[in-house]
């Protein structure tokens, strides 16, 4: 009957609507959230899997909600890539990261680099090797204790000018990471061309590798291809011991998860973990 039909598209209209009208506060939210900068960072240390000493921190944002809570990236960094808001975002985590680095030099603790990560839609409103530049100058910061972090899919689905804007940090002494390897569409030798310093291998392959042993042959393949590149090799979502007896005997350079620690607020994060124990 027609009427019911008419009824019915009504109603898909106004969840329509309801939809759009939600993400629109969420927008708004989150921009009054980057104004009021509501963000701090947490750190998750990178580590040599021969000397188990801290080789760096990567830093991962989060959001101090004013109502929700602690809000983690998947909660609002896709809208953010979405709306370009990620742009102010990401030079609020650039600012963050020199002030808590200068913070921890006037402790006088050991230094060890803290990752970045920076989406290529940030190129597109901001300057990203400028505001580089000035937070390291601000806070008097070495460049070498920044590195940047850029997922292999998000590389791929921007262009030539994402290759520019990385070489040009590259060229600051800043180190280049190729994150979440394996789960976009490149291969390596076209990451060969931007010359990354560290692959970063997806957690999927990690947890791949007591699966089958296919999965080891795979991180094996990875790993040989990285090193003929001249990159270093961290794996990605190390959860349990089993896992760092495989990747030490595939002669992987770095391990990072949840197994050495999670990431936590700067106040409880050491820059240089005690030493970590290989039986
Ligand atoms: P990512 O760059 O791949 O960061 C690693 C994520 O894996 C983190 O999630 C971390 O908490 C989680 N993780 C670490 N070890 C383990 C493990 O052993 N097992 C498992 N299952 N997970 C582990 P988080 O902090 O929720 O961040 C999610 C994503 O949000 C990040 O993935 C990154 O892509 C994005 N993100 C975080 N901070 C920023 C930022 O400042 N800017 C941008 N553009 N993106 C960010
Ligand atoms: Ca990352
Ligand atoms: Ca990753
Ligand atoms: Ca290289």
């Amino acid at each position: 009957v027609k009427t019911g039909g008419k009824s019915n598209y009504r109603f898909y209209d106004q969840k329509y609507y309801e939809k759009l009208r939600a993400r629109h506060d969420k927008e708004d939210d989150l921009r009054r959230a980057i104004e009021n900068d509501e963000f701090l960072m947490y750190y998750q240390p990178r580590v040599d899997i021969s000397t188990g000493t801290t080789s760096s921190m990567e830093a991962l944002v989060r959001w101090q909600h004013p109502s929700k809570g602690l809000l983690e990236p998947l909660d609002f960094i896709p809208l953010a890539e979405e709306t370009g808001l990620i742009a102010g975002l990401g030079a609020l985590a650039i600012e963050k990261v020199c002030a808590q680095l200068a913070r921890w030099a006037k402790t006088g603790q050991e230094l060890v680099p803290v990752s970045i990560n920076v989406s290529p839609r940030q190129f597109d409103k901001t300057d990203v090797p400028k505001l580089l530049a000035e937070s390291l100058a601000h806070h008097g910061v070495a460049a070498r204790l920044v590195e940047i972090e850029v997922t292999e899919s998000s590389m791929m689905s921007h262009g030539g000018e994402v290759s520019e804007v990385l070489a040009a940090i590259q060229g600051m002494g800043i180190k280049l990471l190729v994150d979440d390897f394996g789960t976009g569409y490149s291969s390596l030798s076209q990451l060969q061309s931007l010359d990354f310093d560290v692959l970063k291998v997806d957690r999927a392959f990690t947890a791949g590798l007591e699966k089958s042993e296919q999965g080891n042959v795979l991180f094996a393949a990875i790993i040989t291809m990285a090193h003929a590149l001249g990159m270093r090799v961290v794996a990605e979502g190390v959860e349990n011991e089993r896992q760092i007896r495989i990747l030490k005997s595939l002669r992987c350079d770095e391990i990072q998860g949840f197994y050495i620690s999670k990431p936590l607020p700067p106040s409880e994060t050491q820059p240089i973990l005690p030493k970590w124990f290989f039986p």
